[in-house]
């Protein structure tokens, strides 16, 4: 395929888009308002896998499965590639005194994944520094976190790499230039910007980009906050989670703790009162944690979307312009599918799974 296509956002879906694109047509153009990976791609906690994964509908479970799969060699092939190791660590996951306990193992019997309820003791036992007072937990082996400011690093690096591929940050969409009903480009401060497809994946932001065409697409921000602490490598061996909070263990002893689930609009800024929040959860977690300085705190804006399923394919009415957004607490999770089913929808191959839960159709005003 000779296409131009044009990718409008350079988070982790517009830039493994853009990366799964450049091996199947001409020219990829990755325009971003800022710099790439600098938004929710970089503010996310990086788990691999939905927060409580038998909540969610099966078109989530569908891509969330596929991503884990191809985690590790995604993490491997960047790494090869640009000498940027996106960290992909496989810890496990503690859920402790869930009160859907019994949906989640039903679910995990369903689905076939490695989900068990374990004595208390056990997961003291593995976890030692996991506060006094848990009742029960469930333990699922093979989940991993991925360092997703390093991940995107990595994804930028790749694309740099590929001569087909141009990267334009600082560089805003304002609009789309449509002729009689096909979209042929962008406009940009400099001008427009020619396209045979445009691809939107500019996260919480891209319902507003879709109503210059008259189109509601009901994505909005969701702010997050998180805080970071560091400790010996061999601190937390596993990721934890209880009351909706969790720790996630980096390589190198970086602790995450997050987060907030806050609707105020496009505001990023950190507050006094989540930091209290996260600092308490922190400590009710990993009492070690008390005292310890905070290294770091920041928010980011999830895309929001009805139920987290994330839109991929085709916009009706306007031909040439494709939706692959939405993907709201699960983004990193679901980027590897996402990006691979959006790539065998435009390029006509045979889909990796049935890509009707995803499709703009029908869920768009
Ligand atoms: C605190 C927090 C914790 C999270 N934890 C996890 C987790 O553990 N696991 C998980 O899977 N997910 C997690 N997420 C969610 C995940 O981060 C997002 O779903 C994912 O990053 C969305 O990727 P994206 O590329 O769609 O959006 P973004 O990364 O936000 O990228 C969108 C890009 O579009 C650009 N853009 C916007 N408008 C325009 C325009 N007009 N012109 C040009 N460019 C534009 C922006 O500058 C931005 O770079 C978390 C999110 C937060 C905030």
């Amino acid at each position: 395929m000779s296409k131009q296509v044009v990718v409008v956002g350079g988070g982790v879906i517009g830039l493994l888009t853009a990366f799964n694109l450049a091996a199947k047509v001409g020219q990829v153009v990755v325009c971003d308002q800022g710099e790439v990976g600098r938004e929710s791609s970089w503010a996310g906690g990086g788990i691999v896998s939905p927060l409580y994964p038998w909540r969610y509908s099966p078109a989530v479970t569908a891509l969330a499965h596929w991503s884990q799969d191809f985690y590790p060699q995604l993490g491997e092939r960047l790494f090869a590639s640009t000498g940027v190791d996106p960290e992909v660590h496989t810890t496990g996951l503690y859920w402790l005194d869930l009160d859907d306990e019994a949906e989640a193992l039903a679910w995990a019997e369903r689905e076939q994944r490695p989900l068990s309820a374990v004595d208390i003791s056990a997961a003291y036992d593995a976890v030692p520094v996991l506060g006094p007072g848990f009742k029960r937990a469930i333990y699922m082996a093979g989940v991993a976190n991925v360092r997703n400011p390093r991940l995107v690093k990595s994804l930028k690096a790749a694309l740099l790499a590929l001569p087909n591929v141009t990267l334009r940050e600082h560089c805003q969409i304002t609009g789309f230039v449509e002729q009689g009903g096909r979209v042929t480009g962008v406009q940009t401060a400099d001008g427009v910007l020619a396209a045979d497809e445009v691809v939107l994946s500019a996260g919480a932001w891209s319902g507003d980009l879709l109503r210059t065409l008259g189109l509601e697409l009901p994505v909005e921000p969701v702010k997050g906050q998180m805080i970071l602490f560091k400790c010996a490598d061999d601190f937390l061996p596993s990721m934890v989670l209880a009351k909706g909070r969790y720790a996630i263990p980096r390589r190198d002893g970086h602790i995450l703790v997050g987060s907030t689930l806050e609707h105020a609009g496009y505001d990023k800024t950190p507050t006094g009162e989540a930091l209290e929040s996260l600092k308490a959860s922190a400590v009710e977690l990993l009492p070690e944690l008390e005292g310890a300085p905070v290294v770091a705190h920041w928010a980011g804006l999830r895309p929001g979307s009805p139920e987290g399923i994330p839109y991929i394919g085709p916009v009706p009415g306007h031909q040439g312009l494709w939706l692959n957004c939405g993907h709201y607490r699960n983004g990193l999770v679901l980027a590897p599918a996402s990006c691979q089913l959006f790539t065998d929808l435009l390029t006509g191959a045979e889909p990796i799974i049935d890509p009707a839960p995803y499709a703009p159709a029908g869920r768009l005003s």
